[in-house]
Order: C-alpha cells, then structure tokens, then sequence
C-alpha cells in the first residue's frame, strides 16, 4: 500500500500474490529458438516443462518454449498476436510458481481536493511449474484468455453484486468458460499432430463437424457445467433465483484457488475483494471527512469542502449498502 499525497493509491489484489518473477526485458517477439518440438515423442510431452533444478534461465527458456507451442496451433498463433499486440512485452507479466492462476490488481489513485478517483487495473498470469508440458501448454492458454479479455467489476461501483460477479467470473468475457473453450481448442489442434493422451475434460465438450475430429465446442454443456456444484449446492441454494443454473450435480469443474467448484470459489473472492474495498473505503472517507473540515476552517484553500463532502456522502451509501457497518467505526 502507498501513499502519495495528496494522490493517494490503494492496491485491492484478487488472488494471492504469486511466487517467483521470471523477468527479462531483452527478449525480441516473436521467440526465435528453444528446445525443438519433439511432436512425435509422448515422453517428451509428459515430462516436466521446466527442469527439477530451475534457474531464472531455464525458467524462461521453459516459458519460451510453451508460448512456441502454442504458436504453432492456429487458434494459439491467433491468441498470441492478440496478446502481444496489446502488451508487447506481455512475457513480464507471467511468473512461474506452484499453482496456475491469473491475478488482477486494482489500483486506485484519488485526490484529496475533491475526492475523484481513477482506478486502473493490471493482470499477471503464473504457470504452475509441476505440470507436465501438455498440461503447462493448456494451462498457459487458459490464462493468457484471462489475461487478455478478462475485466474485473469495479468494486468500489455501488452495484458490485454477488451474483453478477460469479456470472461474470463464469460467463463474461474473458471469463472461465471463455478461457476453458481455448483450452480445448488447443488440445485439439494439438492432438492432430503430436503424439498426446486426449484432453479428458475437453473431449466430454467436442462436437465433430464433416470430420472425425472435434472441431466445435458444446458451450452451452459446458456453461451448464459450470454451476454444478454437488454438495456446495445447500450452502449456495440462496442464490438460485439470481443464477438458476445453479444445480447439485457432481462438479465438473475444480477452481485450483479455492479447491472449490467455480461459483463457491467465486463467491469467496467476491467476499474478500469486497471486505477490502470496504477497509479502503474507509480510509478515503476518513481522509476526506478531515480534508474537509480543514477547508472549512480555510487551513486548505485548494480543497474544495462540498466535493469532499458530496464524495463522503456517495461512501457512506456505498457502506450502507455493502459494508454493513457505519462508515465513522
Ligand atoms: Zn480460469
């Protein structure tokens, strides 16, 4: 957390930081040369993707290799040239570490002249470094779909809900429906060239179009999927006017965050953005309510005392409603 006043920025993050940066900024797009592509060869595939005794050389070396895998599907070609079009060093923003996940931080920066406020938000993806390399490449993909499309709501926005935030996590662009389908679109591609065990998951989704392969993607199975929860269901059942696709089936699909099927997993991150947003909330209104009380008593002519109060005002209705406490405990 820092600040910088009279701007003063909050971080809110939206999953635990991740382990180890692998960071080099002399890297040239597209990647030239790494280990060669043994497409024949399902050892090669099995095998771990980066070496048992990693050094931040072999780990980017690892990562190069992956996103060259991917390069040579046409979907992955397609994702990649999306990504580095809009981050071109984009490869900075992927760590290595024990789990795959991709991370969204919300900084936000306000004035304590008028209390507004910018709040921007950055994504930075980790790749789960026990996995074996098909399994690394499918994961990859995955995260790059969330890094690229996915946009967090706005929790500080006074309609930041539960329901719509698991759908959104669920359904939304760049959401996991999105980013599960261009796991499976790779898989596939891959599985016509190289020497793979079909993707388990995936091919439950495949639909074979004027050929023997899978080309189509069954999304609304998979959406329906997605909300089935098994036993989490009586905790969950609450919400099923907001998300009747909420079901008590056995769960298809495992968050690895939280261990959980997707929409409980969502909704415990929704609870902890949340609570941070309050606490973050406070502070400025805190900050505020003193800033304008100093402009009142002319200590801070710049201030503008009936902004800062309009802005404490919009607070503490965001509390009111969200945060369940008054805004001066
Ligand atoms: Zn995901």
């Amino acid at each position: 957390m820092e600040v910088v006043s009279p701007l003063i920025s909050l971080l809110i993050a939206l999953a635990s930081m991740p382990a180890v940066a692998a960071k080099d900024t002399a890297i040239k797009w597209p990647v030239k040369s790494t280990e060669k592509i043994q497409w024949q060869d399902s050892y090669w595939w099995q095998k771990k993707w980066v070496p048992a005794k990693p050094t931040l050389e072999t780990d980017r070396k690892a990562l190069y290799g992956l996103l060259q895998i991917i390069q040579k599907t046409k979907f992955g070609k397609k994702l990649i040239r999306s990504v580095s079009k809009r981050y071109p060093k984009f490869y900075n923003r992927i760590s290595i570490g024990q789990r795959s996940f991709t991370e969204s931080t919300y900084l936000r920066t306000y004035s304590l002249k008028d209390g507004s406020e910018e709040l921007e938000i950055k994504n930075h993806l980790t790749i789960n470094r026990r996995l074996s390399r098909i399994d690394a490449v499918y994961d990859l993909t995955h995260e790059l779909v969330h890094f690229l499309f996915r946009k967090p709501h706005n929790p500080y926005h006074m309609r930041f809900s539960m329901p719509e935030f698991v759908r959104h996590g669920i359904e939304g662009k760049g959401g996991e429906l999105q980013a599960f389908e261009a796991e499976c679109r790779i898989a596939w591609e891959i599985e016509k060239k190289a020497h793979v065990e079909p993707h388990q998951l995936c091919s439950k989704y495949g639909k074979k179009k004027h050929t023997h392969k899978f080309n189509q993607f069954n999304s609304r199975q998979a959406a329906k999927d997605f909300y089935a929860v098994g036993n989490y269901f009586v905790t969950l059942q609450g919400l099923q006017i907001e998300l009747p696709a909420l079901s008590n089936a056995h769960p298809t699909f495992i968050s690895s965050l939280e261990n959980s099927p997707y929409p409980y997993a969502l909704i415990q991150e929704f609870v902890n953005v949340r609570k941070m947003a309050c606490q973050n909330n406070a502070r400025k209104a805190r900050l505020i309510q003193q800033q304008a009380a100093r402009a009142r008593a002319g200590r801070d002519p710049s201030a503008d005392a009936s902004l800062l109060s309009e802005e404490y005002a919009r607070l503490s209705k965001y509390f009111r409603w969200h945060c369940q406490t008054e805004i001066h405990k």
